[in-house]
């Protein structure tokens, strides 16, 4: 079933299109990989889906809801409704500095969900235990490496109990020897079949773990399919260009 219908959208800045013509879905337990040259327009289209940016034309419903349908947005609490049901992950994590990884990832449940404090408590443990982060409860950001601290703006995420993560270049950020304890946090929730959507330069990433990969340049989809098509024998040759440096 879909879960993510994004169809015909297109986006501008000013008089520039850098969402053209959009179409996709996503379905239950995707993993999606996006791929792309950097500026193909990639985080906007995940900004569009969380309502971070406002599409000029075209629809999207998640799950079975409309966002926003031939350019016209639902009613802002509904629009709420529906974008609670997504996480994201920044390539810059975004963690509250003064607050310790229990109060960053406890922050949003404890302002907008209606759940008592010492649930709230038990699902952080359970949640940090899961990401392998328990001893730094109580530590701050400060304190963390790049890889721990996109760890933990993962379980902030979780703790929204989304029903799909999107990820914006989650390990873009990262030395090289810390992407890959970020990477395998994210597979672990592929293998729990968690939808996720994924933009990302990490090509083994998207062959092992994505089941859909997505290939934009400059605001179009250029090509989409499983990643062992995709990869081995890209149709076009914008993607057989990219591939060629990116592989
Ligand atoms: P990607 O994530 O694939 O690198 P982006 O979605 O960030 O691409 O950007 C797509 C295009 O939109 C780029 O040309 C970028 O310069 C432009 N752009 C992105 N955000 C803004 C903004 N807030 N204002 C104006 N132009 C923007
Ligand atoms: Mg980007």
């Amino acid at each position: 079933m879909a879960i993510i219908e994004i169809s015909n959208l297109k986006k501008s800045y000013d008089k520039i299109e850098v969402l053209k013509q959009i179409s996709f879905d996503v379905n239950n337990n995707d993993v999606v990989a996006v791929i792309g040259p950097s500026g193909s327009g990639k985080s906007t289209m995940l900004r569009c889906l969380v309502d971070l940016e406002k599409i000029d034309a075209g629809s999207i419903r998640v799950c079975g809801e409309e966002l926003v349908k031939d350019g016209i947005y639902s009613q802002p609490q509904k629009i709420k409704q529906i974008t609670t049901k997504m996480g994201m992950v920044f390539q810059h994590f975004n963690l509250f500095p003064h607050l310790t990884v229990k109060e960053n990832i406890e922050l949003a449940p404890k302002l907008v969900k209606k759940e008592s404090v010492a649930n709230i408590h038990e699902r952080s443990m359970k949640i940090l235990k899961k990401i392998g982060l328990s001893k730094f409860t109580n530590v701050y950001p400060a304190k963390l490496s790049g890889g721990q601290k996109q760890r933990v703006a993962i379980a902030r995420a979780l703790m929204m109990e989304p029903e799909i993560l999107l990820f914006d270049e989650p390990t873009s950020a990262l030395d090289p020897e810390l992407t890959g304890e970020v990477l395998e946090v994210m597979k672990d929730l592929a293998e729990e079949k968690m939808t996720m959507i994924v933009v990302t330069h990490e090509m083994g990433f998207a062959k092992e773990v994505a089941n859909k990969v997505i290939f934009m340049d400059n605001g179009v989809i250029e090509e989409s399919g499983p990643p062992n098509s995709l990869f081995t024998n890209p149709q076009s040759a914008r993607t057989k260009a990219f591939l060629s440096r990116n592989l």
